[in-house]
């Protein structure tokens, strides 16, 4: 696996690539990797020619500093998992690589609905944060495939938007969130939860699941309450459980079975914030 710090280093080096006619997969992360993330790279290698992963702990969007702070980093154990994988190419940027600028003055993008709410309104700045790295991201990789999880759904769309509002040339496709044997979804976040939080996480995923198998008998109100009720009893703090349009993002008050729906949850064991959703 070739692997870069510097951007000019990498354009070069993807110049001569896509002059021999190789088609290029990104993989953009903030490492700690895990299996979710090997699916990514996975579909990227059955996709494409050329397999770039990038590794960027973003401090742009983070909106909460210790979260920043704290957040896993285990770059020896990223390469030898990616080397693992086969993966082609692997992006490791210092902060001021990407920001030679500064954290600040960042151009400021309008993202539209999608990004407004649910994550958007529990962590203000988020999404400016990731279409500022995503931006940089694309424009330096230029691939013709993004590949990102569907772990992060509303991730999803609002990149799709940056894609739109920017007019990038790029194929985004949504991989299926890889899981641990008891639903929980594979996350970075996960490392740093106790025995005993790990033990309750997989809740989010059972509400989700509840959620999904009681659509055509309750309403969402109801199933809402339970899944509060039950999270909270556990010791969980969730911070909100919405049932979306799957397109739009758009809140929906109650099942709707003329649309194709996301239920999106997140919530708090100890200081550790988990997401996860479930299309039905
Ligand atoms: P992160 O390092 O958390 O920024 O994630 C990098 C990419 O991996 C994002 O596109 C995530 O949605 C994706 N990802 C993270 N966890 C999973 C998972 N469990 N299954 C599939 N994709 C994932």
């Amino acid at each position: 696996m070739y692997i870069f710090h510097k951007s000019k280093d990498l354009m070069q080096f993807l110049s001569q690539s896509k002059n021999n006619g190789l088609s290029i997969g990104f993989v953009p992360t903030m490492g700690a990797l895990h299996e979710g993330h090997m699916s990514l790279i996975e579909t990227s290698k059955l996709t494409t020619n050329l397999t770039v992963c990038s590794i960027f702990v973003n401090p742009t969007q983070f909106n909460n500093p210790e979260d920043l702070d704290k957040y896993p980093r285990t770059t020896a154990n990223d390469i030898a998992l990616l080397e693992a994988h086969a993966c082609d190419v692997l992006f490791l940027p210092t902060v001021e690589e990407m920001y030679p600028n500064g954290l600040s003055n960042n151009k400021v993008y309008d993202l539209g609905i999608v990004a407004a709410q649910l994550e958007g309104a529990f962590r203000p700045g988020h999404f400016q944060g990731v279409a500022v790295i995503l931006d940089k991201l694309l424009q330096l990789v230029q691939p013709d495939h993004l590949f990102m999880g569907q772990k992060d759904y509303q991730q999803c769309l609002v990149v799709q938007s940056l894609i739109n509002i920017e007019n990038i040339n790029v194929n985004l496709h949504i991989v299926p969130t890889k899981r641990a044997a008891d639903g929980l979804a594979l996350s970075s976040r996960n490392a740093r939860l106790t025995e005993g939080q790990r033990q309750l996480a997989n809740l989010l995923y059972q509400c989700l699941v509840s959620i999904q198998a009681q659509k055509d008998n309750k309403s969402f109100k109801i199933v809402h309450k339970e899944c509060i009720d039950l999270l909270e009893r556990k010791g969980i703090t969730p911070e909100y459980i919405y049932l979306c349009d799957a397109e739009t993002l758009e809140i929906l008050p109650d099942f709707d079975a003329s649309r194709k729906m996301v239920v999106l949850i997140a919530a708090y064991l100890g200081e550790i914030r988990l997401i996860d959703n479930l299309v039905i």
